[in-house]
């Protein structure tokens, strides 16, 4: 028996004249998650709304959770199950189901066989194949069938040459395929909501490259290893991401000395919106996705984001603007980087908040303040002390 794994991608499927741009992507987009195991799995094919992706070498139990884990977290996948082939010929299939079958239902109470012909030219129906198999396998294993709640259900997929067996149908995560969208910048905090907003625009096609300003030394470095390791999780779901840290201590003093205390925060940010277009000039990046959320702080009143967003002529995207706590926590568990979110961290920007900040801030005069600020020398200092990683 040989081994395949079935990807299925319904969404880019109904793209049409933009398909095999999405296939191409998705294809891309495994090649380099799967690097690891290239010499174990060859892509053979597109065929419908899937990938057939062949298994060449043996593979162990964790090789095979590996494998299984990069499938569940790829944009664009809908769904994905590992399968046996076997010759389209009927003795042959009940032969494989049964050995299939071994070591996945002795601790099963119940089951049914579910076979679907693709291949309508067999001379046996699908109802007297699932009856055969089912039969043989009550005789080897003495397990009861139960065709309307099984506890285990093996699958038969009659195909003209190869008919599949699996049991398991395994969900991906859908959207589309990272890369398909273009590439933007995320702003990365520390906290429970950029990282959720970066999720939701990875899997809407975009490539993400994160930027996270700090204050170090007068923040912890240990800030530094949080968002770190954020962007490591959020790496995961796009093959690894590049993660900028910029210093804004700097700029921080320069607005303290310089400005009102109440437009501190508004300034801070639109020096980090300057910033992000200065990083996205030297590439074909338009676009950045902050974790803004409508009223969650002060500087997320209309007023404010205009206020701050009116400095850049980048597209700001801010996935989670009207959702609420509620729902971004659980996504933030969901995806896996809540635990690490709410470890306590100093803030750049929650060290740096006046005691009253403006909440319904004035266009003219923010741009008053700002224009007491040195902003092409301060930006320049900064970028010349940006640092990179990979994560
Ligand atoms: P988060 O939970 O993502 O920190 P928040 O609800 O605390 O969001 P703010 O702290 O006001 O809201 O930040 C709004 C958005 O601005 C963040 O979601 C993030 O995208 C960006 N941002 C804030 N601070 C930083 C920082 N130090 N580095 C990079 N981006 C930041
Ligand atoms: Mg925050």
């Amino acid at each position: 028996m040989n081994e395949l794994v079935i990807i299925n991608f319904e969404e880019i499927y109904l793209k049409g004249e933009n398909r095999s741009f999405f296939i191409k992507k998705l294809k891309e987009q495994l090649q380099k998650k799967l690097k690891p195991f290239q010499h174990l799995l060859r892509i053979q094919r597109v065929r419908g709304g899937s990938i057939f992706m062949e298994i060449t070498g043996n593979i162990d139990e964790q090789t095979r959770e590996d494998i299984r884990r990069i499938l569940k977290t790829t944009p664009g996948i809908t769904q994905f199950y590992f399968v046996k082939t076997v010759k389209t010929e009927k003795e042959t299939i009940i032969k494989e189901a049964l050995a299939y079958t071994r070591g996945k239902i002795e601790d099963k109470d119940s089951f049914r066989v579910t076979v679907k012909r693709i291949d309508k030219n067999q001379p046996f129906t699908s109802r007297e194949l699932a009856a055969d198999i089912g039969a043989a396998i009550v005789a080897r294993f003495g397990t009861k069938v139960n065709l309307t709640g099984p506890d285990w259900t093996l699958y038969v997929k009659v195909r003209p040459e190869q008919t599949f067996i699996y049991s398991e149908i395994e969900q991906g995560i859908g959207g589309l395929p990272v890369g398909s969208s273009g590439k933007a910048l995320a702003f990365l905090s520390g906290g429970i909501d950029s990282p959720v907003a970066a999720y939701m625009a990875m899997v809407r096609g975009l490539h993400l490259t994160a930027l996270h300003f700090h204050s170090v030394p007068k923040t912890s470095p240990k800030s530094i290893e949080k968002v770190e390791k954020l962007a490591g999780i959020l790496g995961s779901y796009q093959g690894g991401m590049r993660l900028l840290l910029v210093p804004v201590l700097e700029i921080q003093q320069e607005i303290a000395r310089k400005t009102r205390s109440k437009f501190r925060l508004i300034l801070l940010r639109r020096f980090m919106y300057k910033i992000a277009s200065e990083i996205a000039r030297e590439t074909d990046i338009k676009a950045v996705i902050t974790g803004d959320s409508l009223g969650q702080v002060a500087s997320q009143t209309l007023e404010n984001l205009l206020a701050i967003r009116a400095v850049t002529d980048m597209l700001p995207i801010s996935p989670l603007i009207a959702l609420d706590k509620k729902f971004i926590i659980r996504k933030a568990r969901e995806i896996g980087t809540y635990d690490i979110s709410i470890l306590p961290h100093d803030d750049a920007c929650a060290m740096f908040t006046p005691e009253r900040p403006e909440t319904r801030a004035k266009l003219e005069e923010v741009e008053r303040e700002w224009n007491r600020l040195d902003h092409e020398k301060l930006i320049r200092q900064a970028l010349g002390k940006t640092e990179s990683r990979l994560c």
